[in-house]
C-alpha cells in the first residue's frame, strides 16, 4: 500500500525526522489560509498523487507571492496530472500539500528496501539527489552507495558513516550528524512499519547544516496488515484502478496491463506463464485476473464481469489448472456469467486438473460458445488469432 507524501511526512515528523512545515489543502480558501500560516516566500505547492516524477510534470510548483500559492493550488486541484509513471490519461489531483520553501545547499538520494539477493534491509544513498535514480544508476553507478543491514544486529552508526564518507566532498560535522540521525530514523521506521520501501528524493541539507526530507515515498507491505491495522486508515482508494478495487472486494487479484486479451488464471506462477505464452504468440494481455486457490462460483462470475468491464478486451483466455479450485466450479461460474450478462467476446478455455471432465460437460451443456485448447501454447495461439486485427 502506497502512502501519500503528506501522510509519510506526518509519520516522519512524529518520529523526529525533519520535514518542511506544511499543510494539506483541498480548496482555494484553505490555500489562502495556509499561505498566511506557513513561512514564505517561497512556498512549494505539491500535487498529492500516488505517482512520482511530479516535478518534471508540473505537479510541483514554486510560489513567490501568497496569491500564487492560491492560483497554483487551483490549477492543480481537480485536474489530471500526467507524469512518467501515470500513463497518458494521468491521475486526478484531489489534494495539494503547501510547504515552506527550503533553501537547498546539497541534494541527496536516500532509500531503504529489502535486497532480495542478500535478504537484508538495505540502505541506498547517493550524492545525485533530486534526479531520476534509475537514470543515475544507468549512467553514473559510481555515485550510488549501498549498505546491507543485519536485521538482528540492527542499524549501526558505522553503516551511516560508510555511506556518508563515500560522498565527495564529505559534508561538514554538523551536517553529518543530521544525516546520520535521518538514516537511523529511516531504518527504524522501515522495520517498525513493515515497509517495502522508504524513499527520500531529495534529502537536502541547508547551509546551516540541517538535513530535511523534501520528498517522501513510503510503501507498506500489505502482508503485514494483520499487525499494522492503524495504517490501513491511510489507504486512499481514489488512487487505485476502479477494477482493481472491485476485484479486491471479492478477494480476486486483478492487474491492468496494456494489451487486449483478458486473462483468467489461478495462481501467480500460472499467471506469469500465461502472460509469456500470450506474448510469444504475438498478442498482448489487457490484464490478468488471478482467482487464486479456493475461488467459488460467485467469484468466477464476478471475475468475468470485471474482465469484461474493460472495453479494450477483445477476447478472453481462461487458463486454469484445477487443484483446490475444481474445474466444475469454474465452469459453473462461467456459465452463470454468460447467462446473466452474456460474454460478447471470443472465449478460449484451457482446463486441466480436478473434475476436468465434469467442467467440460457443464460448458458444453450450457451451449456456451467457446474454443477449447488442449494446452497452453494452443490456447495462446487461438487467442492471438482471435484478436489479430482487433484494436
Ligand atoms: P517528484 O518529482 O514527484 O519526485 O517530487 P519532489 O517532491 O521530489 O519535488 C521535485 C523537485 O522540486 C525536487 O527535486 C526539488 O528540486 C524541488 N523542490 C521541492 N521542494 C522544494 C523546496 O522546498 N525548495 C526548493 N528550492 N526546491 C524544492
Ligand atoms: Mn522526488
Amino acid at each position: 500500500m502506497k502512502l501519500h507524501e503528506y501522510q509519510a511526512k506526518e509519520i516522519f515528523l512524529k518520529s523526529g525526522l525533519p520535514v518542511p512545515n506544511g499543510q494539506l489543502v483541498t480548496t482555494a480558501e484553505q490555500a489562502t489560509r495556509a499561505a498566511q500560516i506557513i513561512k514564505g516566500a517561497p512556498w512549494v505547492i505539491k500535487a498529492q498523487v500516488h505517482a512520482g516524477g511530479r516535478g518534471k510534470a508540473g505537479g510541483v510548483k514554486l510560489a513567490h507571492y501568497p496569491y500564487e500559492v492560491v492560483t497554483e493550488t487551483e490549477a492543480l486541484l481537480g485536474n489530471p496530472l500526467v507524469t512518467k509513471q501515470t500513463g497518458p490519461e494521468g491521475v486526478i489531483v484531489n489534494q495539494v500539500l503547501i510547504e515552506e520553501g527550503i533553501e537547498i545547499d546539497r541534494e541527496y538520494y536516500l532509500s531503504m528496501v529489502i535486497d532480495r539477493s542478500t535478504a537484508n534491509p538495505t540502505m541506498i544513498f547517493s550524492t545525485a539527489g533530486g534526479m531520476d535514480i534509475e537514470e543515475v544508476a544507468a549512467k553514473t553507478p559510481e555515485v550510488i552507495f549501498k549498505e546491507h543491514v543485519d536485521p538482528v544486529a540492527g542499524w549501526m552508526p558505522h553503516h551511516a558513516r560508510n555511506l556518508l564518507y563515500c560522498s565527495e566532498p564529505p559534508p561538514d560535522q554538523t551536517t553529518i550528524a543530521g544525516l546520520m540521525a535521518v538514516m537511523s530514523n529511516v531504518y527504524k521506521l522501515f522495520m517498525t512499519l513493515d515497509c517495502s520501501l522508504i524513499e527520500i528524493n531529495p534529502l537536502v541539507t541547508t547551509r546551516e547544516g540541517r538535513a530535511v526530507a523534501l520528498d517522501a515515498k513510503v510503501i507498506i507491505d500489505s502482508n503485514a496488515f494483520f499487525r499494522q491495522k492503524e495504517l490501513l486508515e491511510l489507504d486512499d482508494p481514489r488512487e487505485k484502478d476502479p477494477l482493481e478495487l472491485m476485484a479486491e472486494k471479492y478477494q480476486l487479484n486483478y492487474i491492468r496491463l496494456d494489451g487486449n486479451v483478458g486473462c483468467m488464471v489461478n495462481g501467480a506462477g500460472l499467471a506469469m506463464a500465461t502472460m509469456d505464452v500470450i506474448k510469444m504468440a504475438g498478442a498482448a494481455p489487457a490484464n490478468f485476473l488471478d482467482v487464486g486457490g479456493g475461488a467459488s462460483e460467485a467469484m468466477i462470475e464476478k471475475g468475468v464481469e470485471i474482465i469484461l468491464k474493460d472495453k479494450r478486451v477483445k477476447a478472453i483466455l481462461i487458463n486454469i489448472f484445477g487443484g483446490i479450485l475444481r474445474c466444475d466450479i469454474l465452469a459453473k461460474g462461467l456459465v452463470a456469467a454468460a447467462k446473466k450478462k452474456g460474454i460478447g467476446v471470443p472465449l478460449i478455455v484451457r482446463l486441466e486438473g480436478t473434475n476436468v471432465a465434469e467442467g467440460r460437460e457443464i460448458l458444453e451443456e450450457a451451449q456456451l460458445k467457446f474454443l477449447v485448447a488442449k494446452d497452453m501454447a494452443e490456447a495462446a495461439k487461438l487467442v492471438a488469432k482471435q484478436v489479430s486485427g482487433a484494436g
